[in-house]
């Protein structure tokens, strides 16, 4: 890599929500998305598989969303493994990973406690190395929402970099993309990417045409400095999905010629030849896609303006959910001498399926409790499992609790009480009942409560999820 030129990289942000019903795993057909079965398809049709056929995979950075890999893996196996083999292709080539890890389950990290940022980005970089076969150098935090614990958490692991938008940093950034050090407790440091927000919405909401493309970034970057990075980041489906001509742009934009006035790379090859200097702060508590102190996702916000006060009190149900299943866990384990949250960490390994669960147990030294105890411990991980999902980002993005998402975290909910419940006898389902009688949707005046008894009602578990503990507790699901 020369410095005769300025660098630019274009991350994509591969992801989409779940939609698989967690009682069967099965996924629902949506008419929207006609002539295809359901938005999975659609866009895997108009941008996964294009652009992977394309080699535009083998160019830019990228993070693909764990919900997004699991489906993919299943239903669209050739653009899968073009993924893949992207990310093996750049490794031969430049012996650095072109993609990033991503925090499981697309929580708001700064919203979850310390011991569940630490499993979220644990469990991402677990589910990358898998996929992958490499481990990642950085991470993608969902919607870039961050505060010091949440970059802590990734710099244990071990990871170098995360990015964030120009928004959420203070400091001198005349260095565009950087990367630049964010200063950690113990005189740590981690390194942090800038996207340049400006060019990236550009992008998204103003794509030009595909034979413009190049012109229009030759014109941005024929100032910058030679050897300077400027970080083009934002949703991987606008190129195909949102635009149609996107494919032709990024295969364009990162295939630059001698004549073009920039080189492309990738945020670890870059980090490689350019270690940071300049340290800066980070703004805690913000995100790439709401300005009002992560309201969007905590207690709803004006980017939400119709949306009532269903956030919060949705938030306070999972949350007091959550403590209650995490005492009988940590309980049970404790009583056996283990750790309970290092013992969750390297449960993915049974959620992957690198291991068998009795041999995961054997590997903690509990291989000789009787069976029954076994399968509680089991039943009660798996448990940690649903209640991590309840957290998805997506359940609080949108303006109404009626949607599909926030029922799909009510779901995971009732799954890990019915777990919780199977393992240990004790039945959280009135407390959470209660506390979501408090969540109402504004556009229907239902309650979570009432969304919790349909779901009860579709999963045929009769009036509370200690009737049907025994069949909801039947196999789950992978990461
Ligand atoms: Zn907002």
């Amino acid at each position: 890599m020369s410095d005769t030129k300025p660098f630019l990289c274009i991350h994509g942000h591969f992801y989409q929500p779940p939609r698989e019903d967690p009682f069967t795993g099965t996924y629902r057909r949506e008419p929207e998305a006609a002539p295809y079965e359901n938005w999975n398809e659609r866009i895997t049709a108009e941008c996964y598989a294009p652009n992977a056929q394309a080699g535009n995979f083998r160019r830019i950075s990228f993070n693909l969303g764990g919900t997004l890999a699991r489906w993919m893996d299943i239903h669209a196996h050739e653009t899968y493994e073009q993924l893949v083999s992207a990310v093996r292709y750049y490794y031969r080539r430049y012996s650095v990973v072109n993609g990033l890890a991503q925090a499981v389950h697309h929580t708001i990290l700064p919203l979850a406690r310390g011991r569940d940022k630490r499993c979220q980005v644990r469990w991402g970089i677990a589910s990358f190395q898998h996929r992958f076969g490499f481990r990642p150098d950085g991470i993608w935090l969902p919607e870039m929402a961050v505060d010091y614990e949440t970059l802590e958490a990734v710099a244990e692991s071990g990871l170098w970099f995360v990015i964030l938008s120009d928004e959420q940093v203070q400091g001198d950034l005349s260095q565009g993309a950087g990367p630049y050090k964010v200063r950690l407790s113990r005189n740590r440091f981690i390194t942090i990417f800038v996207r340049n927000r400006s060019l990236s919405n550009a992008f998204s909401f103003n794509m030009p045409a595909a034979k413009d493309a190049r012109e229009w970034i030759n014109g941005t970057l024929r100032n910058s400095p030679p050897g300077s990075l400027t970080l083009l980041a934002t949703d991987g489906e606008t190129f195909g999905h949102h635009h149609k001509q996107g494919i032709e742009v990024l295969r364009a934009l990162t295939t630059p010629t001698l004549h073009d006035s920039y080189e492309i790379t990738t945020l670890g090859h870059y980090l490689r030849q350019h270690p940071p200097a300049v340290e800066v702060e980070v703004i805690e508590n913000t995100a790439w896609s709401c300005s009002h102190n992560l309201g969007r996702w905590a207690t709803g916000c004006p980017c939400t303006p119709e949306c009532g006060y269903w956030k919060g009190a949705l938030r306070r149900a999972l949350d007091n959910l959550s403590r209650s299943i995490d005492e009988i866990y940590t309980d049970v384990v404790r009583s056996r001498d283990l750790a309970p949250w290092s013992l969750r960490d390297d449960y993915i390994a049974v959620l992957l399926g690198q291991v068998e669960g009795l041999d995961f147990l054997a590997e903690h030294h509990l291989g000789h409790l009787s069976t029954v105890a076994q399968q509680q411990i089991l039943k009660l991980l798996e448990a940690q499992v649903y209640r991590q999902c309840m957290f998805t980002s997506c359940a609080f993005f949108f303006e109404d609790l009626e949607r599909l998402e926030p029922r799909y975290a009510i779901a995971n909910a009732i799954k890990a009480i019915a777990l919780v419940c199977y393992a240990s006898g004790d039945d959280l389902s009135r407390a959470f009942h209660r506390d979501l009688s408090i969540a109402v949707s504004l556009r229907t005046g239902r309650t979570g409560a009432q969304i919790m008894d349909e779901l009860l009602q579709e999963a045929q578990l009769g009036e509370s999820p200690l009737g049907g503990a025994m069949a909801l507790a039947r196999p789950g699901k992978s990461e």
